[in-house]
């Protein structure tokens, strides 16, 4: 596996990754863990089916495409207004410890930062409800896509590389290898917000540069 890694010579060492699952599970049992009281009635509210019949796949296929737009349009702000000199300070800072990540630091965040970054993951789901079904795949999705853009491994095979504008594991990992300087590679998803409001710019001269020495 160590020729698919991104950063090869950082290697992190088991206390390390053992740090991160602490750090990670006590956010998720102390602050994610109690929210699941609100869980049923948010459910209620928002309008979602949980009941027969099943969504249609179709129905499961386009409003998970409409969540992945839309949390990865309201992702990119926040994340960018984390980036001001007070918010990195306080909150975005401990994401950053990780300047080459690993998979489990997907989650690894200040607990103010998991329950803000959490917002545009809902808001999808409220603006579209459907079902439970889509809502809970939509969520597994997110995770999994998380863990693959922090993973620190560029893998060939993945099937992710066939998504229009996708990111992916070496666009999010230079985030965190510039850290809190970087000014560059926002988004979570995709890559077309950078592009925009030109946001990607280092990403694409520190690509050259590793194009140029590719060639040398
Ligand atoms: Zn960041
Ligand atoms: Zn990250």
């Amino acid at each position: 596996m160590d020729k698919f890694k991104i950063q090869p010579k950082v290697n992190d060492c088991f206390s390390n990754m053992f740090k991160c699952y602490k750090h990670v599970m006590r956010t998720f049992v102390l602050v994610v863990g109690p929210l699941q009281v609100i869980s049923y009635p948010t459910i209620q509210w928002i309008g979602i089916r949980t009941s027969l019949p099943l969504p249609s796949s179709s129905e499961v296929f386009w409003q998970i495409v409409v969540y992945f737009i839309i949390e990865d349009f309201s992702d990119y702000w926040i994340h960018r207004m984390l980036h001001a000199k007070w918010a990195y300070k306080k909150i975005h800072r401990v994401h950053h410890e990780y300047t080459a990540p690993i998979g489990l630091a997907a989650p690894y965040a200040h607990w103010a930062e998991i329950l803000i970054l959490g917002l545009p993951s809902f808001l999808g789901p409220v603006l579209v409800p459907g079902h439970i079904i889509t809502y809970w795949l939509w969520f597994i999705l997110r995770q999994l896509e998380a863990i693959e853009t922090h993973s620190g491994y560029l893998l060939p095979w993945t099937p992710t590389k066939y998504i229009p504008f996708y990111g992916g594991a070496e666009y999010h990992d230079y985030h965190h290898f510039v850290g809190e300087q970087s000014k560059s590679n926002f988004a979570s998803i995709f890559t077309y917000c950078d592009y925009i409001y030109g946001t990607n710019k280092g990403y694409r001269a520190h690509k050259q540069v590793l194009e140029k020495a590719k060639n040398l």
